[in-house]
């Protein structure tokens, strides 16, 4: 079937307002488009460089109605909106991903059963409705296993790491008797993530492996290329593309990894642009959001080369404990380069913004993003 092409000049529809949207926001003027973005929130990273920034409930459906029908497409930049959502803004503009694709990825119960019911690598699991599930099947988990709740969790929030029968129940208790998913605990080598991007042809481009370390469960540094064995990398980038193919996804899927002794196994999937690809916005020829961008215009996608081997480090609010970060420090080594994501307000664990390092190797760039963070501290 033809799809028209949303072309330079037509307004891009952002659910959800935070730094992915900013970024995204960047590339689509930066091509001559317009964006409109909607959050409940209010001079937002993404609409201080919006066109247009609706403050409204993501359960106002006729604010939603609204908001789509200024649009020509709609994509998202925060997976957790409520289906009933996507399926208004859907009666007046394409959502891509479509509200399906959210339906599966934003609970880890159905992304896990999705995922295995295709026979793809993941985790050992158990749904747990209710306390007395965690009865039958814990000794298949012990000695250690990961408590998550299946909605609404990202950097490690609603979960927990249990020893026993008795510290999973209570944990059961603590998450508020929500719905969970009893995790195997892996002993992984490392953690690693696959951007692909999805055309509206089914054209598929991946950015390789990128190599990520987590402090306190939050992305501490990411390093492409991840230099992991190339059959590992061969396996991930197939896994990747598979998932995007079975999920029909029109955009773009971080498939997020362990790698085990077994090779690689799928740990969770964010069917958007994601912290791990930051580092895309320097170190590539096209970004992540570029990316996106193009895929949910129906437009050819862009070259996922390399330029140069790169680090990301993020930068958290616990930085500006003792004042303003030294930024001038910093950028002294010309190969850094410094986003920042406009929040006013500096809380520990906040995402504020991340630092990108070139260098003709992974490691180096690391060494030189590390150093850059250091110098920033007062
Ligand atoms: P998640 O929110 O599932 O991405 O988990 C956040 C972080 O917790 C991951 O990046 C891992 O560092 C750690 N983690 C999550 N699940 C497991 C697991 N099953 N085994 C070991 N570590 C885990």
């Amino acid at each position: 079937m033809a799809h028209s092409i949303i072309l330079p000049g037509s307004t891009i529809g952002v659910l959800g307002s935070g730094q992915l949207g900013r970024m995204f926001a960047i590339a689509a003027r930066r091509m001559g488009y317009r964006v409109h973005t909607f959050s409940p929130d209010s001079d937002t990273p993404t609409g201080q460089v919006a066109d247009v920034e609706i403050t409204a409930s993501y359960e106002d459906l006729e604010a939603v109605r609204d908001f789509a029908r200024h649009v020509d497409v709609i994509t998202f930049e925060f997976e957790n909106v409520p289906a009933a959502t996507a399926e208004a803004a859907a009666a007046f503009a394409p959502v891509r991903p479509d509200g399906s694709v959210l339906h599966t990825t934003q609970n880890r119960a159905r992304e896990k059963t999705f995922l295995q019911k295709h026979g793809f690598p993941v985790t050992p699991f158990a749904l747990i409705r209710r306390a007395a599930d965690l009865m039958g099947i814990w000794n298949r988990f012990t000695p250690k296993a990961v408590l998550k709740t299946a909605g609404f969790g990202y950097d490690g929030k609603g979960q927990r790491i249990v020893h026993s029968l008795s510290e999973a129940q209570n944990a059961f208790t603590e998450l508020k008797n929500q719905e969970c998913v009893l995790e195997a605990f892996v002993d992984y080598a490392c953690e690693f993530s696959v951007i692909v991007a999805r055309g509206v042809d089914g054209t598929v481009a991946d950015f390789g492996v990128i190599r990520n370390d987590h402090v306190h469960h939050i992305l501490d540094v990411s390093l492409s290329p991840a230099g992991l064995p190339p059959k590992h990398t061969k396996a991930a980038i197939e896994i990747a593309r598979g998932i995007m193919q079975k999920l029909d996804v029109v955009g773009l899927l971080c498939v997020e990894f362990f790698l085990t002794k077994s090779g690689p196994v799928v740990n969770e999937l964010a069917p958007r642009t994601h912290n791990s690809g930051h580092l895309t916005s320097d170190a590539c020829i096209t970004s992540q959001f570029e990316q996106q961008l193009r895929a949910v215009c129906g437009l050819p996608l862009g070259s996922t080369a390399y330029v140069k081997p790169a680090a990301m480090v993020n930068l958290l609010g616990d930085l500006w404990a003792k004042g303003e970060p030294r930024w001038a420090v910093a950028l002294k080594d010309p190969d850094i380069k410094l986003h920042l994501y406009g929040k006013a307000e500096a809380r520990a664990g906040r995402k504020m913004g991340h630092l990108t390092a070139l260098a003709a190797t992974p490691a180096a760039a690391r060494v030189k993003a590390l150093a850059a963070r250091h110098a920033l501290l007062r």
